[in-house]
This record gives structure tokens, C-alpha cells and sequence, in this order.
């Protein structure tokens, strides 16, 4: 059984996560200033770093996604348990990914895709 220090732990850990997250999400998506005139190398430099602030922008969403799921079932006292099983998910997981969802069980069932 999970205490409830710990879901308060980790509860703050989350919010303080999901404040992260929401500001660099932020900063990503505002708009770029100050390439008024860019020469040809930039444009090239420009591109490339577009395609990974995407990609960066797309990973802290799904993150942000997990961390407001992990804190509305800390809401609803449903958190630490597996969503799959309805196992209880371990202590040591959840200090280690706060956002974890499944118990180790079913998320090695998964084969690692997209399983926490
Ligand atoms: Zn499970």
C-alpha cells in the first residue's frame, strides 16, 4: 500500500514537473524574433532546427499528458495502481517515474513500447 506521504511527494514532484513542461512548451511554440534577414545558411540551420523543436515539442507534450494523468488519479485515489491489471505498481517505480502506469508485469508485456 502506498502511503500518503509519498503520494504527497510525489504529487509536488508533479505539479512542479507539470510547471516545467508547460514553460517549455511555451517557449517552443513562441514565435522565433530577431532572423528579420537570414542568409542562406541560416535557412538550411533553420529547418533542421525546426524539425527538432518539433520533435522536442511533441516529446513534453506526452510527458505533460502522463503527469496530468498521474495527478487527476492521485484526484480520484485511483494512482499506483496498474491501469491494465489493477495491480499495485511498486514504490521504487513510481519514485522513479512518477507518471508510471502499469505495474513492471504488464509493461514487459508491452515489450517496452510506450510502457509507463
Ligand atoms: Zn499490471
Amino acid at each position: 500500500m502506498i502511503s500518503q506521504e509519498l503520494i504527497e511527494e510525489i504529487k509536488q514532484r508533479l505539479l512542479k514537473e507539470k510547471e516545467e513542461l508547460e514553460a517549455k512548451i511555451a517557449k517552443l511554440k513562441m514565435p522565433e524574433e530577431g532572423m528579420v534577414n537570414p542568409q542562406v545558411d541560416d535557412i538550411a540551420n533553420d529547418a533542421e532546427e525546426d524539425i527538432y523543436e518539433e520533435g522536442m515539442l511533441h516529446f513534453y507534450e506526452k510527458v505533460l499528458d502522463k503527469v496530468n494523468t498521474a495527478l487527476s488519479r492521485i484526484e480520484d485515489g485511483s494512482y499506483g495502481t496498474c491501469i491494465h491489471c489493477g495491480g499495485e505498481i511498486e514504490e521504487r517505480v513510481l519514485r522513479e517515474v512518477p507518471w508510471a502506469q502499469h505495474c513492471p508485469k504488464c509493461s514487459k508485456g508491452m515489450h517496452g513500447e510506450d510502457n509507463n
